[in-house]
């Protein structure tokens, strides 16, 4: 794709369109699921849903629809909201034992009186696609092989594929959470950018964000961060969903305004969402070759994950 440094690019507000590019990592998945299948393995992922949120049903909706149509097995476990932790629990330790399923995802939030922590601690960590077992938090911080979480993988992979460099630049992280602000901000200081993390006690959080080279926004407020906060040139990584008042979903940036500055913005919806889903079925992927011993497979093919 484009090579564009920030200062030539700075004020166009180029997209950075997430649904033409995971529309290219997942035909890359679907690669990778092809090399598999010529030695008989199929990658199985299964999709715990649990109650009646709205939300949830159109995300586990996309999810097993773009599985599918990538050639992963997939099936879906809807529980009603009525079911208890232990229940849950043996759900999980069903699917673990299941040699089918490669990746389990437990679809979040979890009706109240259901202990998320637990259930997550429930996941075999070699299956747990949504990254977010203990063990795979460890593996981030640590450097070490593990399962990374998909939103953050995401917003990674759409840097690398428009050539954005991570090494030295200013990334600004706004939000802490375990799901995206602090995963997104390991990966990138893996990837050698210094890293500032920023919640709802920083105390500048406008002058922070005019530091950055790359923006990431993960807080859950709709146009949070100003147009003129960003610095003319920036990347802007804008993880946020909420719903506006017309009913329209919105990001947690004034993309209007902050595209004016930006050289690269992400649209909402259309930017990290669709990498997202992208990155789960890479996960996958990558979760099923590693417990079936054919990472090599993909790797003399050329299709190892780029990161996970
Ligand atoms: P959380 O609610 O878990 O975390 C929000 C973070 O934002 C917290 O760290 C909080 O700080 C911080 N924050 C809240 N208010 C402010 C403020 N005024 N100034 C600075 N920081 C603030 O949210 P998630 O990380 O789970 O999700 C964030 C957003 O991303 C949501 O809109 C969610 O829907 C969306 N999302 C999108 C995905 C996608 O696929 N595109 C996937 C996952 C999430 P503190 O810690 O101090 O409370």
């Amino acid at each position: 794709m484009t090579n564009q440094t920030n200062d030539d690019a700075a004020g166009c507000g180029q997209i950075l369109d997430g649904k033409a590019t995971a529309l290219a990592v997942r035909e890359q998945v679907a690669a990778r699921v092809a090399v598999l299948m010529e030695e008989g393995i199929q990658p199985g992922l299964a999709v715990v849903l649990v109650g009646e949120d709205p939300a949830s049903q159109v995300y586990v909706r996309n999810k097993d629809k773009a599985a599918s149509a990538a050639g992963i097995a997939v099936q879906t476990r809807k529980l009603s909201d009525e079911t208890t932790q232990e229940e849950l629990e043996a759900v999980v330790r069903e699917l673990n034992e299941d040699a089918g399923v490669h990746g389990i995802l437990v679809q979040l939030p979890l009706p109240d009186g259901i202990d998320e922590q637990r259930i997550v601690e429930a996941i075999d960590p070699a299956k747990d696609v949504d990254g977010l077992h203990p063990a795979n938090v460890a593996a981030l911080v640590q450097g070490a092989e593990g399962l990374v979480p998909c939103t953050p993988a995401g917003c990674i992979e759409l840097l690398d594929r428009h050539e954005i460099p991570l090494k030295g630049k200013n990334v600004v992280v706004v939000g802490r959470s375990q799901l995206v602000g602090k995963p997104v901000a390991q990966l990138a200081l893996a990837r050698h950018a210094t890293v500032t993390i920023c919640h709802s006690r920083t105390e500048d959080l406008a002058g922070e964000v005019r530091r950055a080279d790359i923006v990431v926004a993960a807080v859950g407020r709709a146009k949070l961060v100003q147009g003129d906060w960003i610095k003319p040139g920036a990347a802007v990584l804008d993880v946020g969903i909420n719903r506006g008042d017309d009913g329209k979903l919105v990001g947690d940036v004034d993309f209007e305004a902050a595209a004016l500055n930006a050289a690269w913005i992400t649209p909402v919806p259309g930017g990290i969402g669709p990498m997202t889903i992208a990155m789960l079925l890479g996960n996958t992927v990558t979760a099923c070759a590693r417990q079936a011993d054919r990472v090599d497979k993909l790797s003399d093919a050329g299709l190892e994950a780029t990161r996970s």
